[in-house]
């Protein structure tokens, strides 16, 4: 099935005069089904509206809107979309109804075969992540702060401790299999980037060094 993945807004997340300022990484995926993972603030309404725009895409058009995990800076516009189902973390609602899926025990929410949402707990004890099959990159995990930027591979206490993980253990864990599965990844604050042969390298390695 063809699946497209455009990041609408680039993420960031830095210190400045002493103060944190971040936003989240806002990615809308067209297929058949259509969808956006992380709303930015509340402050963003325009932003998210403009990039759906140019993308020919109205916010009636969205099928699911996803919050990674619960954090207010990426949940602040699920409001524009009240024809989706949301999805915040483990939760998944439509108005007043809820629907019980078991994310708790791993089991991943699946849309089609190329569209997926399955746990990846760490950063909160309740995260997810969206993994798409797309017709042009290959598959993309779109991870929240699974991953907070790039950068983190290189130096992991911008996730451990900038960021902050509920449970380091099993964000690391997480963050193994999705670099192992993906060819690209959009993390919570920061630009898509490529998974390159030496993160999938290390990625195997630890994974295996943690089973033995
Ligand atoms: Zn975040």
């Amino acid at each position: 099935m063809a699946y497209t993945v455009t990041v609408l807004y680039d993420g960031y997340s830095r210190m400045e005069d002493g103060r944190m300022r971040a936003n989240c990484t806002c990615t809308l995926v067209k297929g058949p089904i259509t969808a956006i993972v992380d709303t930015m603030t509340a402050w963003d309404r325009d932003k998210i509206l403009s990039g759906l725009e140019k993308n020919n895409i109205s916010c009636d058009d969205i099928q699911y809107a996803v919050g990674t995990h619960g954090h207010s800076d990426h949940l602040g516009n699920l409001n524009l979309f009240t024809k989706a189902k949301h999805i915040v973390g483990y939760t998944v609602s439509y108005q007043d109804e809820f629907f019980i899926h078991p994310f708790e025990t791993g089991e991943p929410y699946t849309l089609d075969d190329s569209l997926q949402i399955v746990p990846t707990p760490g950063h909160t004890t309740a995260d997810v992540s969206v993994i798409v099959k797309t017709s042009d990159l290959g598959t993309v995990v779109i991870a929240g702060d699974l991953f907070e930027h790039e950068n983190d591979i290189e130096d992991p206490s911008l996730w451990k401790f900038v960021a902050g993980s509920e449970k380091p253990d099993e964000q690391e864990k997480h963050r193994n299999q999705m670099l192992i599965l993906a060819d690209y990844i959009v993390p919570g604050h920061g630009p898509m980037f490529k998974v390159t042969p030496n993160m999938k390298k290390n990625a195997r390695e630890t994974a295996e060094s943690k089973v033995t």
